[in-house]
């Protein structure tokens, strides 16, 4: 089976092979070794954060490794959410959950960040008069909802004239997409290892400036604490268990990405891949959610269904070929289908699904 879903992703056999790795205990100098060449070839992927960064590494998916970067944010700060998804919603129920004061620019799931409205909060100022003013702003990069990559380049902008770090969800673009850590002003990012990385579901990770992670911690969960995972891993150790194979299949992963070029070759297949599939949707009447091919990242398409037709038919008809695909998240749940061209995928893949895509539209092929 081809997963075609915004992760788990199709794994490579030497990823794979690399889930049967001996077995090892957490707290022995061998794995902390692997651990250490992990967070290395994490902070090797981005030419900015080779210096000045911390990569931590954490058990949990991705949605752990964005709540364990909350704890950047003090208790006693209010932030600004930006959000036009699911995933910056969710950002913004984490903080509410971690009961830290916080307001959300919402704009329409279909659309961009409202950059203006964040502009105008920041210079505003939280509602609540006793907060100095807004600590970090908060936003997704690519919006997996949708498949729209945020311009958070233009929202860091904005956020350092008004002198404000970005936290950044880059869950499903980090090694697919352009990330420039310092010009965009951020703070840090929270990824995993089983979207454009291509390794097991299981482990995934902070970025963190080294300046953010030596402030008092804002952890409200003993688990999630970032800082307390950052100073042991430091130190060679772990606080808790690690999936120690999924931790081998990272490893294997993050070399596979580096010797196939990095994140601008990995880009590259995924913009071929992706304009294939956008092509036959097209001729095949399922029309781009978004306005635009630009509006998307190179990871992810949402199309609208062709007017007949269900989202269980296009789904079953695709299982059938051995292709898993994605459906609507929340309100676009029934109305549309997503995807995603992560993963080992060889040109024959995107070949047969092609045509599983013809006719399961209902284009004769
Ligand atoms: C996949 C994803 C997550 C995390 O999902 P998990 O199921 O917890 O791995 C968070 N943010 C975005 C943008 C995502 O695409």
């Amino acid at each position: 089976m081809k997963l075609l879903n915004p992760g788990p992703v199709s794994m490579t056999d030497r990823v794979r092979k690399a889930l049967a790795s001996e077995d090892v205990c957490h707290r022995e100098p061998e794995f902390g070794a692997l651990v250490k060449d992990v967070r290395e070839r994490i902070a090797n992927v981005y030419a900015d954060t080779k210096k000045g960064f911390t990569p931590v590494l954490l058990g949990g998916s991705g949605t752990a490794a964005v709540e364990a970067m909350l704890s950047l944010v003090p208790k006693d700060e209010a932030s600004l959410v930006v959000a036009n998804g699911v995933y910056g919603e969710r950002i913004a129920a984490m903080l509410k959950a971690q009961g830290k004061a916080h307001e959300v620019i919402s704009s329409p799931w279909t659309s961009g960040l409202d950059l203006d409205a964040a502009d105008d909060a920041l210079g505003r100022g939280p509602a609540d008069e006793s907060k100095k003013g807004f600590g970090h702003v908060l936003t997704v990069h690519h919006e997996t909802t949708t498949g729209r990559l945020n311009d958070i380049a233009a929202l860091g902008m904005i956020a350092q004239r008004h002198g404000v770090p970005m936290l950044v969800d880059a869950v499903s673009s980090f090694a697919g997409e352009e990330i420039q850590f310092d010009e965009w002003g951020i703070e840090a990012i929270a990824a995993t290892a089983n979207k454009c990385v291509h390794g097991a579901p299981g482990v995934s990770f902070v970025l963190a400036k080294d300046s953010a992670l030596a402030r008092p911690s804002g952890a409200t969960s003993v688990y999630l604490d970032l800082s307390r995972h950052a100073a042991e891993q430091a130190k060679g150790s772990t606080p808790f268990t690690l999936p120690t194979h999924v931790t081998f299949a990272f490893q294997a992963a993050l070399a596979e990405l580096a010797e196939e070029g990095g994140w601008k070759s990995r880009r590259d297949v995924y913009r071929t891949r992706s304009t294939r599939v956008r092509n036959v949707c097209k001729e095949s009447n399922a029309p781009l959610l978004l306005e635009s091919e630009d509006a998307y990242g190179c990871t992810l398409t949402s199309f609208r269904l062709p007017a007949g037709v269900t989202y269980e038919s296009v789904h079953a008809r695709l299982k059938a070929d051995g292709f898993v695909i994605y459906a609507g998240q929340g309100k676009f749940d029934g109305a549309i289908f997503r995807i995603a061209v992560m993963g080992d995928l060889a040109t024959s893949d995107i070949d047969r699904l092609a045509s599983s895509l013809r006719a399961a539209l209902g284009r004769p092929h």
